[in-house]
């Protein structure tokens, strides 16, 4: 998993100049890719029937100077872009969407299934009773922590980490070709603003990855990576009576906190950590710069639980303090509106 994480993690958040691609189809529709090399950028038009005239182009581009531009491509699903820092680049210049995005995560898994009928499924494929780890008022942190583990380690061990095998055939050796917004039928089931989309060479597939967020549909497809750990956990814990909330860490990670004994405890389904909340600084050496807290009607600025070297991350957003609150205090008014 890190690997494929880490990389974007070197990249510093801020570099705006990359490599932009870019082809036109038989009506002067422009299609492009950043970051991608040019044959699979080949490979991701070549997807496109309209595309008849293959004269490509290539250029450094400025992603902030070019925002507008690329936010639209984007939107109509003609650019690809293969690191999510570019994407979130763009995605800034619609920053407070893209905050109330985040929390419409747990609103839409709540929404997906009753509390009975998760439990129901978490009990199926868990094996584990439901009264045995359910929310009672004034237990211990470590009774808490017990019944929270024995929920984190199903959550790690039955989503089985996805390392793009073709979904057709199974091949394993497949092409990345980039994150491309939903199209109409993913948005329709409630798709994040990412799907991944692959190039299979043994069955010739174009095939999606979209990251959806029901949770009967989660726990029927049993892969993903964390973004589907913590909507399965995030969804089980709810149902079993926590609090949960929905952490967005814009270092390419989310995981969920639980509301115990009047404080946030840190979890992390992808790999069954409970109140660990340095190890992304500490151990991975990550650089963090943005993590949001999401509950279904607002969002909090939770980054100073996650860090020894608060003013260090503040300098790496490049974003001041009274832009941000602006940024959240529009998105929580959406959110409650
Ligand atoms: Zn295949």
């Amino acid at each position: 998993m890190k690997v494929f994480f880490l990389f974007f993690l070197i990249v510093l958040p801020f570099i705006s100049a990359t490599t932009f691609w870019s082809v036109q189809d038989s009506s002067g529709d422009v299609y492009g890719a950043l970051d991608l090399t040019e044959s699979d950028f080949k490979l991701w038009y070549s997807q496109f029937p309209k595309i008849v005239n293959t004269t490509i182009s290539s250029c450094e581009i400025d992603i902030v100077a070019d925002r507008d531009t690329l936010l639209s491509l984007y939107q109509h699903g003609r650019l690809t872009i293969n690191s999510i820092t570019p994407l979130h680049t763009i995605l800034f210049k619609d920053f407070v969407n893209t905050v109330v995005a985040n929390s419409e995560t747990p609103r839409d898994l709540i929404s997906s299934v009753t509390k009975k009928a998760a439990l129901q499924l978490f009990s199926m494929y868990s094996g584990v009773d439901p009264q045995k780890v359910q929310y009672e008022p004034n237990l211990s942190i470590e009774e808490y922590e017990k019944r929270a583990l024995i929920v984190l380690n199903w959550v790690k061990s039955y989503i089985k980490w996805y390392n793009q095998e073709c979904l057709v055939c199974g091949y394993s050796k497949t092409s990345f070709l980039g994150m491309q917004a939903p199209n109409g039928t993913e948005k329709k089931i409630k798709c994040d603003y990412d799907t991944e989309v692959y190039h299979c060479p043994s069955c010739g597939s174009y095939y999606r990855f979209p990251r959806f967020r029901n949770f009967t549909q989660l726990t029927n497809q049993a892969f993903g990576r964390c973004s589907e750990h913590s909507k399965v956990f995030y969804t089980v814990m709810e149902a079993l009576g926590y609090t949960p909330r929905y952490i967005v860490c814009y270092c390419n990670h989310v995981w969920v906190e639980l509301f115990l004994n009047n404080a946030w405890y840190h979890t992390d389904p992808s790999e069954a950590f409970f109140n660990n909340p340095y190890v992304y600084e500490t151990h991975w050496g990550w650089k963090l710069n943005w993590i949001f807290g999401h509950e279904p009607t607002s969002v909090v600025d939770v980054l100073s639980r996650y860090t020894h070297h608060y003013s260090d991350c503040i300098k790496r957003r490049a974003m001041s303090q009274e832009t941000l609150d602006k940024i959240l205090n529009e998105a929580n008014e959406i959110l409650n509106g």
